[in-house]
């Protein structure tokens, strides 16, 4: 089998050239965003890492259809979502795009089944058998006996990988993850990062946000933005390098302050 990885020339799926993004209080422009580049290609696995409000869910928000940028451009799966109605914006979301968020967002009256079957109310695509893709998708992710549970009946961990079957139930080209393991203890983060890297292996192009270094580099490229600006994008291999000089650099400073008792 071909290995997607090591393909010539991959499909770029998310193209983003000089994307400026501002809010605005009042009258006041409050810029977010600051001139972002970047692509990503059919089948990369990329962590987005950066302190708290520097902008990272602003630009998933924008990779994900939810929102337009200020200036820039930004292509999806081959359609410039500068180029599309708040209809078509819509359209690619919800054909296109997977979303895992933080809190899960669940619906609490819903069963695993149910919220694994809401997004087809708004976007279907022909060829799929959803009933069946639906009750694959929660055995993909060990859920085969809590399909009618709702989400109070579900752990955290077991809740996040409902929102994970729910994400993939359009097939989409891509799926998003803002902080999908902020709210799960460290073996529960494990378990929902090894359903990322096996639906990687099979070909899913993943973006997804973390605070968790251990996690961050077990992806393949990790983006690390600060004050709305990438400050670097590098191999995780090379990532991880960063972080033990940055470490280093710490130990030094540290040291050069440790009082002398000469
Ligand atoms: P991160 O996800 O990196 O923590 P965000 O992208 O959520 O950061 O936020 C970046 C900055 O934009 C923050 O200062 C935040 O307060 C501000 N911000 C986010 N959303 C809005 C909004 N809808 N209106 C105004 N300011 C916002
Ligand atoms: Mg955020």
């Amino acid at each position: 089998m071909e290995n997607k990885k090591e393909a010539g020339s991959r499909k770029v799926i998310v193209d983003v050239s000089n994307v400026y993004k501002s809010y605005y209080l009042g009258r006041e422009e409050v810029p977010i965003l600051k001139g972002v580049n970047f692509q990503v290609f059919d089948g990369d696995f990329v962590a987005i890492v950066g302190p708290s409000g520097s902008g990272k869910s602003t630009l998933m928000n924008l990779l994900g259809c939810l929102d337009r940028p200020t200036s820039g451009v930004i292509v999806v799966n081959g359609q410039d979502v500068n180029q599309l109605d708040d209809n078509g914006l819509a359209h690619l979301r919800g054909m296109e795009i997977g979303f895992i968020f933080q809190q899960y967002n669940l619906i609490p009256r819903l069963t695993a089944y149910e919220n694994v079957m809401l997004p087809t109310y708004a976007s279907k695509k022909e060829k799929i058998d959803y009933p069946a893709k639906a009750e694959e998708l929660l055995k993909m992710v060990g859920l085969e006996d809590r399909i009618r549970h709702k989400p109070t009946e579900l752990s955290g961990g077991q809740s996040q990988r409902v929102a994970i079957a729910r994400s993939l139930i359009n097939e989409p080209s891509i799926l998003l993850a803002d902080e999908p393991t902020g709210n799960l203890d460290s073996k529960t983060s494990e378990e929902v990062m090894g359903y990322f890297r096996e639906l990687n292996r099979s070909g899913a192009t993943i973006i997804m946000i973390t605070h968790n270094h251990e996690l961050a580099v077990q992806t393949d490229r990790v983006i690390a933005i600060h004050d709305g600006q990438i400050k670097s994008d590098v191999p995780a291999a090379e990532y991880v390098q960063h972080l033990k000089e940055e470490q280093m650099t710490v130990i030094e400073q540290l040291a050069a302050h440790e009082p002398s008792h000469s």
